[in-house]
């Protein structure tokens, strides 16, 4: 099955992608973790990428679709994948549709002062990849799963945040007309109180795999 997870940043994609990778075995393909492994490790994708992740923009469409082209084009993607955070725009939905067949594009819906909340309370561990919101760590800044130092993402900063969700809106909603248009689409209107595992049951459910 090939997956695409649409829904604004802090919706949960990465969340649900994980879980559905793992009970799944196929893989989950993130462009934002490619670009900030990119980053990390200082290669000229990641220099070229940073500025445009620091300041909540999108980066330009021909970089990310060269790398999302060449990554399923690995062995683990034969029986199928996940892209969470991809496409981003209806040019890079218009050249996916090229090189890939999409059988769904699940739609997560959450209302923004919800995903404000979420962003802003974000931590993530910087040596095992694992989020975490403050809420949940008791005043602590250390991973619960691996023990290392949590850090805030810096495009997770308040004005950061309105930023992506204006990017969003502008350039990345237009794509949910586009997949209902081909009869791809389902939705999850996500409910803020509700438990992970209860909106990752109505994920499966709404891609008919529950
Ligand atoms: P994410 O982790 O999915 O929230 O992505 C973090 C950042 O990476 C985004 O705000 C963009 O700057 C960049 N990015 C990730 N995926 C894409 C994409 N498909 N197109 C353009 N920029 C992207």
């Amino acid at each position: 099955m090939n997956l695409i997870f649409l829904g604004p940043p802090g919706a949960g994609k990465g969340t649900h992608a994980q879980r559905l990778m793992h009970e799944f075995g196929i893989p989950q393909i993130s462009t934002g973790d490619m670009l900030r492994q990119a980053i990390k490790a200082g290669t000229p994708l990641g220099l070229s990428a940073q500025r445009y992740i620091e300041a909540g923009e999108l980066v330009p469409d021909e970089v990310v679709i060269g790398i999302v082209k060449e990554r399923l084009q690995a062995e683990d993607c034969q029986k199928g994948y996940i892209l969470d955070g991809f496409p981003r725009t209806v040019p890079q939905a218009e050249a996916l549709s090229q090189f890939a067949r999409i059988d769904m594009a699940l739609n997560l819906s959450l209302a923004d002062e919800v995903i404000i909340r979420r962003l802003s309370g974000r931590r993530v561990c910087s040596q095992c990849g694992s989020t975490f919101h403050t809420s949940n760590l008791g005043g602590k800044d250390t991973c619960p799963k691996c023990g290392e130092k949590l850090v805030q993402r810096k495009d997770d900063a308040p004005d950061t945040i309105r930023n992506r969700l204006n990017v969003y809106a502008v350039q990345t909603a237009p794509l949910i007309d586009y997949y209902e248009g081909q009869g791809l689409l389902r939705t999850v209107e996500c409910d803020p109180e509700a438990t992970a595992d209860e909106t990752y049951l109505q994920v499966k459910e709404a891609l008919g795999i529950a």
